[in-house]
């Protein structure tokens, strides 16, 4: 089979379907190929405001209608109640000790609970993958692209002015010719290693590895972690309905509950902290290590066979050419932990979506996307650090905590502005990267953290990090909340001004959002 396309986008997770969907839009013929096929277990599946607002903004902007009931929890119960998903209204930390069980009290030292919404209606989802991306990929072939699955891809070539995809799809030979193509086949996927491109280290991350699974059988430990054992006040959301986050020293473990009685659970952590090459063995190994943990799982069976990612991390040298460019989740990964992985592949799809809105055709198409690269690069360059800076932290819980609170007021503040119809305030770079204190006050914080301060150097780190995250805090981080912190429409209200809005435009945008 031989033909011609204006886009190929390889891979059809849910972000090839996506770029191929408003690719269509657009107005471009679009064919999609696919390795596999749908439905297919995926990993990277819990979502955040930042990335549902993403979502929620290209759905509007490209006139995707039906994946708007997708960026919140309510509308996607009401709307496709047969796609699997779990609720998730907010970040779950808990801090346990080799050996020890986990016991906390009211002041909560040994926890950290980030609400990201008010109530289950318009909270964030853990998207289950098999559902979520052959639904998406459906909805790609509706709008007209054509979708090849099993095939199998084994080289490009990019002499000609329009590049040709060679490879075979079922018994037949296949030969794309498009004048552009994307790379969607995730970390050291298809162009990566077609084009030979070189892997370079993400900068401060330590290696790190990765064992995981679905289960089913997993109880719920949270409330019992909640440390509140008087009972006198309630956490500001369940913290099972959540990312749940078992931190330790070397790593952590996350826990996603999906409405189809299916838990995700894997542990990633630092490379020799653990021996995670054994698949269940190490597992078990693993949860004899921590009785906090282990009784979650002690019902717990796999539904798929473990899986170890042995180096997590991953960084191609180049995210884009002059006619192909790598999404970030196939330019990129740093680590599951502070789920960055959707946020920042949604913002590689708005930047390369504007750029064929705007820019097809034009002789500069190929310049911005040298631009595309360059700043994908430095996204995950930073975004690392903070990563980096937090693995160095493990140990440490209360400095792990001030930490994450640098990632949780910039997703706020972005999440904010953007919701206000004032995006310029927090830029177009992840983590208010172009932000002009935040993003040198961030960098500065995360470096310090990684020179392991102790003593007097450590507390001035953690009043630093207090410092940098001031301006921007529109959430109550900055507040003595014992580290529940929920999520109150009168923190807005009383930062109103660092959103350079008035009381009424903050009342309007919750109302808009559902907040009350
Ligand atoms: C352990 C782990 C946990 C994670 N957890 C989170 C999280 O909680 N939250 C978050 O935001 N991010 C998370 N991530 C990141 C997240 O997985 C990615 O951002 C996300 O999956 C990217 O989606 P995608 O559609 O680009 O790629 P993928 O989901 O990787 O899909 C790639 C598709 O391309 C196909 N493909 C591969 N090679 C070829 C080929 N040669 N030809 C044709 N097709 C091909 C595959 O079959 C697949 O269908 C996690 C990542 C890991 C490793």
């Amino acid at each position: 089979m031989q033909s011609a396309f204006d886009i190929a986008v390889v891979g059809s997770g849910f972000a090839g379907s996506l770029i191929a969907m408003i690719a269509r839009r657009l107005g471009r013929s679009v064919v999609l190929l696919e390795k596999g096929k749908h439905p297919r277990f995926a990993i990277g599946e819990s979502s955040t405001p930042l990335a549902n607002l993403l979502l929620e903004q290209l759905a509007d902007r490209y006139d995707l209608p039906r994946l708007r009931p997708l960026t919140k929890w309510g509308t996607w119960q009401q709307t496709y109640p047969h796609l699997a998903c779990g609720l998730k209204r907010g970040f779950t930390f808990y801090h346990h000790e080799a050996g020890r069980e986990f016991t906390d009290d009211d002041s909560h030292q040994k926890q950290l609970l980030v609400a990201a919404s008010p109530n289950d209606r318009i909270a964030d989802t853990h998207w289950y993958r098999p559902d979520f991306d052959a639904f998406l990929m459906n909805e790609a072939r509706e709008l007209g692209a054509l979708y090849l699955d099993e095939v199998d891809l084994w080289g490009v070539n990019m002499e000609p002015k329009r590049p040709v995809l060679q490879g075979r799809h079922r018994a037949q030979q296949l030969e794309i010719h498009a004048d552009f193509i994307i790379d969607a086949t995730g970390p050291r996927g298809f162009l990566h290693r077609a084009l030979d491109l070189p892997e370079v280290p993400v900068p401060h991350l330590p290696p790190t590895q990765a064992l995981y699974s679905h289960f089913v059988g997993v109880q719920s430990r949270a409330r019992d972690c909640s440390g509140n054992t008087l009972k006198r006040e309630l956490p500001p959301y369940p913290p099972d309905d959540a990312a749940l986050h078992h931190v330790f020293d070397g790593g952590w473990m996350w826990v996603l509950r999906f409405n189809n009685g299916i838990t995700s659970a894997g542990v990633a952590c630092r490379q020799g902290a653990f021996d995670l090459t054994r698949g269940e063995t190490s597992w078990q190994q693993f949860l004899d290590k921590f009785p906090g943990v282990r009784a979650q799982f002690a019902e717990a069976k796999a539904t798929l066979p473990f899986v170890h990612v042995k180096k997590l991390s991953f960084l191609s040298g180049e995210a884009a050419g002059a006619n192909w460019a790598l999404l970030p989740s196939a330019a990129s990964f740093i680590d599951p932990l502070l789920s960055t992985g959707f946020p920042l592949t949604l913002l590689g799809v708005e930047r390369l979506a504007r750029l064929i809105e705007t820019k097809w055709g034009q002789p500069d198409f190929a310049t911005e996307l040298s631009n595309y690269s360059m700043q994908t690069t430095m996204e995950i360059v930073s975004a690392g650090r903070l990563v980096a800076a937090l693995y160095a932290s493990m140990h440490d819980f209360e400095l792990f905590r001030a930490l994450t609170l640098l990632y949780f007021a910039a997703a706020s503040y972005t999440e904010s502005a953007r919701r206000l119809g004032k995006p310029e305030l927090a830029g177009e770079t992840f983590l208010l990267g172009e932000h002009p204190t935040f993003a040198a006050r961030c960098r500065s914080c995360a470096e310090a953290a990684l020179r392991h301060p102790t003593g007097a150097r450590r507390d001035l780190l953690l009043r630093a990090i207090q410092q940098a995250i001031q301006p921007v805090d529109v959430a109550g981080l900055g507040q003595d909340r014992r580290n529940w912190y929920p999520a109150l429409a009168e923190d807005l209200f009383v930062n109103a001004d660092k959103l350079h809005a008035t009381r009424g435009e903050i009342q309007a945008m919750l109302e808009r959002c559902g907040f009350n």
